[in-house]
């Protein structure tokens, strides 16, 4: 059995954004990766700034991308309760070891830790008078992803205020050495961080955990830090959006990590197989939506056409593109020629919906484009339509009807491809024309190619 124990440690005081997604997710693969466990707790103690709203999309926004938690909130385990807020005499009676200890000490109201040796409270005054010319000892650290990182902590620093509340600083160490977490992985932020935490974990004489703190995720554009308010952002987007929860989620792992053999889209028993908190980047990774919307459409693609279908029925009777009364054929039909072109089920309503009635709608950008390019439309689907009625209603045959047309009339067989979709469909892209038109069958599409010239 793996002794690896890793926590994801959010505070519910903003929506979930990918930032806090991607931190959880690493978290969640290391704890499958070793066979370990992974645990979240609910660091709440800032009473003003908390809400159950914020809990709740928490708590939401990990079961949607899959990330189930061992010990935690709604799960139970042996070193709960896992709420910070409901914590606080153990904080108390942490504070009193370390002041029976004689390393925490009041001042001011406020409680302070109290530094080793030549970094003592005294040698702060000291500094106060004459800092430039002292040099505290720096403390090492040797960092999962950045590798050895030096910091200095000179200043005794508060861990309980004098409102008789915890520091953050304070109950993040108890919790993470009172749950017994062996790695902490979280986001470089709190990097800065990490000295203080090494000095309450000397403090108390207990051993820390090893570190990983994994780079910053950068907006599209521009140097800035990605932030909540930065579109796609925030994880509830993509549920909105109808993303597959294991898209969104393939696309954060590589969010500052890439696979070995560089092939991106992969199941997730691939990735974890896979996952090194060691091959994490130092670089900062920038967030790329189309990159995302790409793993989507792939993602979509490999699902078995029952699932695809399990996912696009309700989507499409809700929008009404289809009633009850569309055989599960017919739909299938229609779904096993869009499948591998959609880039979300979001879109399924506008890609599809001509295939169920002659209402459909005339995209007239398309349609611009069409007279742009040069050539009568009108004219070239006159000159298809003879053939197309000739033909045998198979894809190949459709296909030489095309390309005899073409011959005839002197032109690429694609000048009548768009022509030919813009009346079957009212579109300028889609599926595959070919196999659009076999779908549709030959009486809609010559019904529609007529009353297009018409
Ligand atoms: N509550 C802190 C945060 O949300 C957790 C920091 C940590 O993982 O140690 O940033």
């Amino acid at each position: 059995m793996s002794q690896v124990r890793v926590r994801f440690a959010p505070s519910p005081t903003g929506f979930f954004h990918i930032g806090s997604a991607r931190t959880a997710l690493f978290n969640w693969l290391y704890a499958r990766h070793t066979g370990g466990k992974f645990i979240l707790r609910i660091e709440d103690t800032d009473k003003e700034r908390n809400s159950d709203a914020f809990l709740k999309v928490i708590f939401d926004s990990m079961r949607w991308l899959g990330m189930d938690w061992d010990e935690g909130p709604e799960v139970g385990g042996d070193f709960g309760p896992y709420f910070q807020s409901q914590r606080t005499e153990l904080y108390k009676a942490k504070l009193q070891e370390l002041a029976a200890k004689g390393r925490a000490y009041e001042k001011d109201g406020a409680w302070w830790l109290r530094l080793e040796g030549a970094r003592s409270a005294a040698y702060d005054e000291h500094l106060k008078k004459d800092y430039e010319k002292v040099d505290a000892a720096p403390m090492v650290l040797h960092d999962m992803v950045r590798g050895q990182v030096a910091r200095v902590e000179d200043r005794d620093f508060v861990i309980f205020r004098s409102n008789g509340e915890p520091v953050f600083h304070f109950v993040n160490v108890v919790d993470d050495i009172e749950m017994k977490i062996t790695h902490v992985i979280r986001g470089e932020d709190h990097l800065s961080n990490t000295s203080k935490h090494l000095e309450i974990f000397k403090a108390f004489g207990a051993k820390p955990p090893m570190y990983g703190h994994i780079p910053l995720i950068l907006k599209t554009d521009g140097p800035g830090k990605m932030s909540k308010r930065d579109k796609g952002a925030l994880i509830e987007e993509y549920q909105q959006r109808r993303y597959l929860p294991a898209a969104v989620r393939n696309y954060l792992c590589l969010l500052g990590w890439t696979p070995a053999d560089g092939k991106e889209v992969l199941p997730i028993e691939e990735i974890i197989k896979q996952f090194e908190i060691s091959a994490v980047h130092q670089s900062n990774a920038r967030f790329d939506e189309r990159k995302m919307s790409h793993i989507n459409a792939q993602t979509l693609r490999t699902l078995p056409a029952a699932e695809f279908a399990t996912l696009a029925r309700p989507i499409l009777l809700e929008t009404k593109v289809v009633d009850a009364s569309v055989s599960d054929t017919r739909l299938a039909e229609v779904l096993g020629i869009v499948q591998e072109k959609v880039i979300s089920l979001e879109h399924l309503p506008e890609f599809m919906g001509f295939f169920f009635t002659d209402d459909f709608k005339k995209d007239e950008g398309a349609m611009a484009n069409l007279t742009k390019k040069g050539g009568d439309p009108v004219a070239r689907i006159r000159e298809l339509l003879p053939a197309l009625e000739a033909a045998a209603w198979t894809e190949p045959a459709l296909e030489a009807a095309f390309a005899a047309v073409g011959a005839a009339n002197e032109r690429k067989p694609t000048d009548y491809f768009a022509p030919a979709r813009f009346a079957a469909s009212g579109q300028g892209g889609g599926a595959h024309l070919l196999g659009v038109l076999r779908v549709l069958g030959r009486d809609t599409t010559l019904a529609r190619l007529k009353a297009f010239i018409a």
